[in-house]
């Protein structure tokens, strides 16, 4: 006895199947390459500051840092806070080169803005641009996860991306060793933009794997608006919840 074509087709296509979730290694019932329990299951960002995405115990409100100094930026759009498991998946992303998982959190935040494009206030931007990496750091890393990033959401959102149009010509310390105030001493001279880009009238989204302070992205959206950019966002993976909490 035979199957009919497109049984046999169907049984080939489920014998074949051996994609597995990169987070709990079962098989996935689609393409994804996450499971629907482990994609649920994702440190979600809940209610946040409307400006830079902290966690909050309440929606709709600004947070204190943001009223009292108000950053260059407009919005900060990031899917899930920095904890488990995304801090990890994350930190093998960037650490240990494992770009599957970067992509599959990259395909994801793809999928977000996609939605909140379609459905939610969001305006698409003119052009993604990821946040520049020193050159000393690029080449003991090798690779810029920023970069990476805003390539994947550039093709899965039909998005320009420009990644020279940002320079980062100075060694900074790395950001994490350094308390806010030194961050941002750190970092006043740290980006520059390429001679001759013409940002003036644009509306542009800047693409980092974790915000952190915000004073990066900062520092970036001022330069950005001192050059006449209409409007800056900032897409992330992850938000870090405040210190201590
Ligand atoms: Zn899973
Ligand atoms: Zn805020």
């Amino acid at each position: 006895m035979h199957c009919q074509p497109i049984r046999k087709r169907e049984v080939y296509i489920w014998l074949k199947n051996t994609q597995k979730c990169l987070i709990c290694d079962e098989a996935t019932e689609t393409a994804d390459c996450v499971c629907n329990a482990c994609e649920t299951e994702l440190p979600w960002l809940m209610e946040h500051c409307e400006v830079c995405a902290l966690p909050l115990a309440m929606d709709g409100l600004v947070c204190g840092q943001c009223l009292r100094q108000p950053p260059a930026f407009k919005q900060v759009i990031a899917p899930w806070t920095y904890s488990f498991p995304v801090d990890t998946l994350i930190s093998r992303f960037k650490h240990q080169a494992r770009w599957p998982l970067g992509h599959m959190l990259g395909r994801l935040l793809g999928h977000y803005l996609q939605h909140r494009f379609d459905n939610h206030p969001l305006t698409r931007p003119d052009i993604l641009l990821p946040v520049p990496m020193a050159r000393r750091r690029l080449r003991e890393r090798g690779y810029n996860q920023a970069l990476m990033l805003a390539r994947w959401l550039s093709a899965d959102l039909n998005l320009p991306h420009d990644e020279h149009l940002l320079l980062r010509p100075y060694e900074t310390v790395a950001q994490q060793a350094l308390d806010a105030k030194t961050r941002k001493r750190n970092l006043l001279n740290a980006f520059a933009l390429a001679p001759g880009a013409d940002v003036r009238g644009r509306h542009l989204a800047l693409v980092d794997d974790v915000l952190t302070t915000g004073a990066t992205a900062h520092s970036l959206a001022r330069l950005l608006i001192n050059a006449g950019a209409r409007q800056v966002d900032v897409y992330c993976l992850a938000r870090t919840p405040k210190p201590g909490t």
